[in-house]
């Protein structure tokens, strides 16, 4: 049965009144990942799956001093990347599919980055959400919400879904914000998700969104 008529308005305020406070607590959040393009973007991203962002931020400079495009990546020794990328973890797939992504990216596209998704998630190692954080981020295209452990979890306690797969998620999220929101939204839970709205013990007391919230799952806080 449709929900009553009054509720859905009074949980789109709420969801409103959520992307207002997240920004501003953290209105000038972006992604952590550094870079100065959208090729090395779309590295890091490849690179930081189980992997933190500060990890990522330091192995990236000397590999893209050594390998600036993704001609040079395709045709470096798998051993040589294999060792460059070793720290982030899961190096050996990670350079396979950072490889065959860079001969991709040089046969298909001119080494550039494609601007649209499909494109984009047909390359080895990218998936949707690389994709979404490649093109949010670097061109400004909005095509859906990164949904990440973060997003996963603060969404789920927020009461923005029930879901716990990332599509199906992500997919609730798309219904529920605005599309000039997408973008922006993922980069600030994220923030939120690190400094405060942690795995463990979320610190709701300090929370800006403590009012809005019904702490679905929240068993341990501080
Ligand atoms: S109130 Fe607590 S559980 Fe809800 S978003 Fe804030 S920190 Fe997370």
């Amino acid at each position: 049965m449709p929900a009553p008529r009054g509720r859905d308005r009074a949980e789109q305020r709420r969801v409103t009144e959520i992307v207002a406070g997240l920004r501003q607590r953290y209105g000038h959040a972006e992604c952590a990942l550094r870079h100065d393009s959208p090729f090395q973007l779309l590295i890091a991203t490849i690179l930081s799956a189980q992997c933190t962002d500060e990890r990522v931020n330091q192995v990236t400079p000397g590999l893209f001093a050594r390998y600036p495009t993704a001609a040079a990546l395709a045709r470096v020794p798998l051993p040589e990347l294999e060792k460059a990328i070793q720290s982030t973890g899961f190096f050996r797939n990670k350079a396979r599919h950072i490889q065959a992504c860079c001969q991709q990216l040089v046969e298909c596209h001119g080494g550039e980055v494609p601007h649209d998704l499909d494109a984009l998630v047909r390359l080895p190692g990218v998936g949707r959400k690389t994709a979404n954080v490649v093109l949010g981020t670097a061109f400004g295209l909005a095509t859906g919400v990164v949904v990440d452990t973060h997003v996963t979890r603060i969404s789920r306690r927020l009461g923005l879904t029930r879901q716990t797969n990332a599509v199906r998620i992500e997919q609730d999220l798309m219904r529920l914000l605005p599309p000039e929101e997408w973008v922006a939204f993922s980069h600030r839970v994220i923030h939120h998700g690190r400094q405060v709205c942690r795995a463990r013990k979320p610190q709701c007391a300090e929370c800006v969104l403590a009012d809005l919230c019904p702490r679905i799952g929240v068993t341990e806080r501080s």
